[in-house]
């Protein structure tokens, strides 16, 4: 082909000028020639005529060009050849524009080639031309568009870089630069890793990482810690791309950062406040069609309702099912009132909770009318049964008082807390000898009046109702008389009203005159003492006579003596034995109460030692005595507590018929006040009719011959539960056993 073209073509060409012709015409380029050593020798191809529309002639005389060239660039072409001619390169090139017969521009390339004689000598130039005008639209085009996206990624609010799979920083828009805390331009080309040297820990170099791996676009909201030490917040999509990853970064404003911690301290805010609030809150509404849901409940609507915000999140049907069918018309009809009047919701109602059972709730809220024709109530609930028992308390306990107080005339006072203000009923004033009028109110009225050796322990009294540790204040107290004498007054008083804090602001309460009764009282522990002393004294006397009566009668016994006189003998001295038995039970049993220390005592060593103090009478009998109890630990006087339980059990065991072994079973319960013992045998049982005469003393239902004892026993054993505060009583039934109950105060 190259053989072709240089010589066969030529030598056609040389001999058929139409093909000569030919070529030049359908070329693209036109040729032009320039000889230097004759420059009227100058040859245009017409091709430039085509394509600026000038006639042959225009464009073949001579310098015609720097007719036609733009005139702005005449210099440059001038030049541009000049140098050309004083240089030693081989061809040159250009593209300058040209004007079109009809004005516009046109962008011609124009090449040329040195051409030289035999000596080397330049002689002209052979060149070509063409248009690219189009072409160098083109490229203006790509150039414009090129720089709307350079310039609107560098305007643009967001960061945008490119990064490569190496880490390497391809491009950063103007944002991006301002982020990266570097100079412009200094990030280019490098690594990320060298320029943030700690940037591999962090979660955005996670997420980058995670994009070039698995070429999956990541949003990613994360701190970053400049090396400076300053911090930024940022949101990122982090989008695979073919060289890399192109992240756009979006800096959060350190007003939305500051919002977001207000709106979150704002949160624990509110919810530590919740959690203070005594009842749970909650919202409820309910719509035009009928169908009523609870939006938002908080979360102590489960301690209160035993239900999950979930469980009633979209109807009520299960809130419903736990109100107490009593109440339930009365709150459908509290509702439809708080519809009506779109008033305030108050209502307390009862509950049958799945595990906590029947409760008082209160629930207050105000109701809103919305714009879809629904209501909402927001407000709150709470379990208000431990107040409503004693409201209910109080209620009843205000009835009675007043029916009491008609009847005994005792005096009434109402205590304002805040003021110290108080009402003193004109009875309580005439108890103590005044008219109405002469005690005015005010509290030191009474506060003087009450004995000083009295007054402590009253206002202690007093102060432990108020910080809620007791049910009522009762105290017994003296006070002064107009007359100067001082009577004994039962006081007793509740508080009934309480401000939002749970601070008393009321309490009102009663006097009622003692004296008579501490009187009687005084002059029965007086008689008492003495009849005690009396026993001691008594017993204790006796008891020298009767050993000399047993010591002689023993004598007596060893001497010569006929049937009768040794019968006698033996009968004086089992007599006095017994005798000794009752003496001894009598001391005893007036000694209760004179022990000194209570002590700790472990009731199952207790029982353990009494089976070995009692083993004789349980071999013989072949009985059996049990302990089911828990161990339990009482404080109390031991030496009466162990003869307590001996004196039960020993009856137990005693009180059977003969072909019984006796089983005796010691059980205990700890109550919140006291602790419960039981003792149950297998014997003869009693008749229900004798169990209040078997504790009174010498008391007995049996005859000597056929149970042997002294009647004390019982009597011992309820002044001994007595003592400790306790109870005792018993179930039984002739031919069945018996169990004795007693308790012993804690
Ligand atoms: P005693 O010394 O007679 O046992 P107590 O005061 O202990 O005196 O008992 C009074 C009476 O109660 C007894 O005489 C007996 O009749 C009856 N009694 C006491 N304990 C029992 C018992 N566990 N079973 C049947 N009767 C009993």
């Amino acid at each position: 082909m190259d053989q072709f073209l240089k010589f066969d073509l030529f030598e056609l060409a040389k001999k058929d000028s139409r093909i000569n012709d030919f070529i030049l015409e359908g070329s693209l380029y036109g040729i032009w020639h320039w000889d230097l050593e004759n420059p009227e020798k100058h040859w245009m191809h017409p091709k430039l005529g085509y394509i600026l529309e000038y006639n042959k002639e225009e464009i073949q005389k001579n310098n015609s060009w720097r007719n036609i060239i733009n005139q702005n660039d005449l210099k440059f072409a001038i030049d541009n050849f000049k140098h050309f001619q004083n240089s030693s390169l081989e061809t040159y090139e250009q593209i300058v524009r040209y004007t079109h017969k009809n004005g516009s521009i046109v962008h011609l390339l124009t090449k040329g080639l040195r051409l030289k004689d035999d000596n080397g000598k330049f002689i002209g130039v052979i060149g070509i031309l063409n248009n690219v005008t189009e072409i160098k639209k083109l490229e203006a085009e790509i150039k414009k568009k090129d720089d709307f996206w350079r310039e609107t990624l560098e305007k643009m609010d967001f960061g945008f870089q490119i990064i490569d799979n190496e880490f390497k920083y391809i491009y950063l828009n103007k944002k991006t630069e301002e982020f990266s805390k570097y100079p412009p331009g200094s990030l280019i080309r490098k690594k990320m890793t060298e320029m943030y040297p700690n940037i591999e820990t962090t979660d955005l170099f996670h997420a980058i990482k995670k994009v070039i791996e698995k070429k999956e676009i990541e949003i990613t909201t994360n701190e970053f810690n400049f090396p400076n030490g300053e911090i930024g917040r940022f949101n990122n999509i982090i989008q695979p791309i073919e060289q890399g990853i192109a992240i756009f970064t979006h800096e959060v404003p350190l007003k939305i950062i500051m919002k977001n911690i207000e709106l979150k301290e704002k949160k624990d805010q509110l919810y530590k406040l919740l959690q203070q609030v005594p009842g749970a809150l909650y919202q409820y509404r309910l719509y035009p069609d009928g169908k009523d849901c609870y939006p938002y409940v908080s979360e102590k609507f489960w301690e209160i309702l035993e239900l999950q915000p979930y469980n009633i999140k979209e109807s009520s049907t299960n809130i419903f099912k736990d109100i107490h069918p009593d109440d339930l018309e009365r709150i459908n009809a509290s509702i439809q009132n708080s519809i009506n009047n779109l008033s305030v919701f108050d209502i307390k109602y009862r509950v049958v909770l799945p595990t906590k059972g029947e409760r008082w709730i209160q629930a207050i809220s105000q109701p809103e009318k919305m714009e879809d024709g629904s209501i909402l109530w927001s407000g709150y609930i709470k379990d208000i049964t431990e107040n409503h028992q004693a409201e209910q308390e109080l209620e009843n306990s205000i009835l009675r008082w007043k029916f009491a107080l008609e009847g005994a005339n005792d005096g009434v006072w109402d205590w304002n807390l805040i003021t110290n203000e108080v009402y003193f009923s004109p009875q309580w004033k005439a108890m103590l000898g005044f008219k109405d009028h002469e005690i005015t109110g005010s509290l030191t009225e009474w506060s003087t009046r009450v004995h000083p050796d009295d007054l402590k322990t009253c206002l202690e009294d007093v102060n432990n109702h108020l910080e809620s540790k007791t049910e009522i204040y009762s105290n017994i107290h003296r006070v002064l008389c107009k007359d100067g004498t001082y009577k004994w007054i039962l006081d007793r008083g509740k508080v009934i009203e309480k401000n939002e804090k749970g601070k008393p602001i009321r309490m009102v309460g009663t006097h009622t005159d003692l004296t008579e009764r501490k009187k009687i009282e005084n002059i029965l522990i007086e008689k008492n003492k003495e009849l005690e002393q009396f026993a001691y004294i008594s017993s204790h006397d006796l008891q020298e006579p009767l050993n000399t009566i047993i010591s002689f009668s023993q004598l007596l016994k060893e001497e010569n003596l006929s049937d009768i006189g040794q019968k006698s003998i033996e009968a004086i001295e089992s007599s006095s034995r017994r005798m000794k038995e009752f003496i001894k039970s009598l001391l005893e049993y007036s000694k209760v109460g004179t022990h000194s220390k209570k002590t700790n005592i472990d009731i199952e060593s207790l029982i353990e030692n009494l089976k070995k103090d009692l083993s004789d009478l349980i071999q013989k009998k072949e009985a059996t005595i049990q302990y089911i109890g828990q161990p339990i630990h009482i404080n109390a006087y031991e030496q009466e507590i162990i003869k307590l339980f001996q004196n039960l059990i020993v009856n137990g065991i005693k009180y059977t018929s003969d072909e019984t072994k006796p089983l005796i079973i010691i059980d205990s319960i700890e109550h919140k006040k006291n602790y419960q013992f039981s003792i149950k045998d297998n014997g003869i049982g009693i008749d229900s009719k004798q169990f209040d005469k078997i504790f009174e003393v010498f008391q007995r239902l049996h005859r000597r011959d056929q149970y042997e004892g002294t009647g004390i026993g019982l009597s011992y054993c309820k002044k001994v539960v007595n003592l400790h505060d306790g109870k005792i009583w018993l179930e039984s039934e002739i031919g069945k056993g018996s169990t004795f109950y007693f308790t012993i105060a804690k």
